[in-house]
């Protein structure tokens, strides 16, 4: 496959690059903010589905605390249970169990006024007096804390992370006969948030695994689909450029034919009317530049479409032929008062096509001039990097502004102030450059500063 054609279908591959990771882009967007949205739905509802638990198991429990009081207080109280409860080295009693509570009446079962439905391994449930003493307890999980010194009397949420615990405290009243509420003492119902965090970690791997499996799809699909979308383009792009070299090839043999008989009228000034001389010359030159024109058209069209003639190519001291090219347009810079100097390092030798090279290197020579107002000055310098030779063309002259940059490189774009300045031009040289630089592997880039001059640089690399 020629070089050039690669070099296009590079900037296709580069384009279709693009395309597809933009699509990426959109699709892991959607995807990430509807896993989130999902994952953080999910989350707030298990959550809420915890706290309704310790709320029902704490709003349950309350209704027994009376009773547990009152059994409590039998145990504590009457001489007849002197040392059934076991004391504190402080003497304070040591919270028993709803079965060590209800032993006194040797049951081997649990009283069915009080509420039991716990999973032990996770949910547990506290009974304090009015005074926040702890005095009954089930189940296994207990948080380390004491009660809060200030407690809601709607009741109020804890979370102790550092055991995975979530607890609901609820103060609970009796109605007096007199209608005045009167504090009991506080539930305290427990459970544990390690089956929610193991739940919430499944979810999580599965929704990761499942958006993992998701991206794939959508990579492979975004890839033919970039692809397919891009195949028209690509086939209306290899027709346009058929069609540049079959024109301009076309249009080759008319040409020559005018231009023949052009010469062979002004080789007999005496056959033509004098009025007609002058219109005779405008012809001639407009001919000459048609096809300048069409050898320009051809050549990229060939550079294009078929591989460099590799027999053409050989060793050139690049340093030989920039001296050649500045020796032959010092006449042209010393009449224009422009100063052409070179600084040139000797024997640097790269593997190239040597008329491809002089041409690339005439046309920035040439622009340079060109552009370039009298007094200014241009010049050329040659220099070795590691891996490639560094040849700079340097000029104070009329500069380019930073827009129009990114457009310099682009076949038939010309500056307005280019224009203005000089006619004949066609807007092809600079693409003819950097197409010779990209078909020998090596590249051409420009810095530039309105007014001020341009530094072309091409890179030429080293055999
Ligand atoms: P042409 O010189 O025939 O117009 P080129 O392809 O060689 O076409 O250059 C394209 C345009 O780039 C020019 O028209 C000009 O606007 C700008 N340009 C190229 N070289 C220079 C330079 N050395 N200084 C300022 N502008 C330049």
């Amino acid at each position: 496959m020629p070089i050039s054609q690669q070099i296009s279908n590079r900037q296709f591959s580069r384009l279709q690059t693009r395309l597809l990771l933009s699509y990426l882009l959109v699709i892991a967007t959607i995807l990430g903010v509807f896993s989130t949205a999902v994952y953080a739905l999910v989350v707030r509802d298990r959550h809420q589905q915890l706290n309704a638990s310790v709320h029902q198991m704490a709003g349950t429990s309350a209704s027994t605390l009376e009773i547990i009081q009152h059994e409590y207080q039998e145990l504590t109280t009457e001489d007849k249970y002197k040392g059934y409860i076991p004391r504190n080295a402080d003497g304070s009693f040591v919270p028993i169990s709803l079965f060590q509570l209800m032993g006194k009446y040797q049951a081997d079962s649990m009283p069915t006024f009080v509420y039991n439905p716990l999973t032990p391994q996770r949910q547990a449930v506290e009974w304090f007096d009015s005074k926040k003493t702890l005095i009954v307890r089930e189940g296994r999980l207990f948080p380390s804390e004491s009660l809060p010194n200030t407690i809601s009397p709607k009741g109020q949420l804890i979370s102790q992370k550092s055991k995975s615990l979530r607890s609901f405290i609820l103060p609970v009243y009796s109605t007096a006969k007199s209608g005045r509420s009167q504090l009991l003492g506080y539930v305290r119902a427990t459970e544990s948030t390690n089956l929610l965090n193991a739940d919430l970690r499944r979810f999580r791997q599965g929704l990761i695994a499942g958006v993992a499996i998701v991206s794939g799809l959508v990579t492979m699909g975004g890839f033919w689909l970039t692809r397919e979308s891009l195949k028209p383009i690509l086939q209306s792009f290899e027709q346009l450029k058929q069609f540049t070299s079959d024109a301009s090839h076309e249009l080759r043999g008319p040409l020559t034919a005018i231009r023949a008989s052009i010469a062979v009228m002004q080789s007999h000034p005496e056959r033509v009317h004098p009025a007609d001389v002058e219109k005779l010359k405008a012809i001639a030159s407009a001919s000459v530049q048609m096809s300048q024109l069409v050898d320009d058209l051809l050549l990229l069209a060939r550079m294009d479409r078929q591989a460099p003639d590799l027999a053409a190519w050989r060793q050139i001291a690049l340093d030989e032929i920039l001296e050649d090219l500045v020796d032959l347009y010092s006449d042209r810079a010393r009449e224009t008062n422009i100063s052409l100097q070179s600084q040139l390092i000797p024997n640097l030798e790269v593997y190239a096509d040597a008329f491809q090279l002089s041409r690339l290197l005439t046309n920035l020579l040439t622009n340079a001039l060109q552009y370039t107002p009298s007094g200014g000055s241009v010049t050329v310098s040659l220099q070795r990097r590691r891996t490639h030779a560094l040849i700079r063309v340097e000029d104070t002259g009329i500069g380019i502004a930073p827009e129009q940059l990114p457009h310099i490189f682009d076949r038939f774009w010309r500056a307005d102030q280019a224009r203005s300045q000089h006619q004949g031009g066609s807007g092809l040289g600079l693409a003819i450059a950097k197409t010779i630089a990209q078909t020998h592997g090596g590249d051409i880039i420009v810095h530039s500063q309105l007014g001020q001059g341009s530094c072309f640089q091409v890179k030429i690399p080293l055999p």
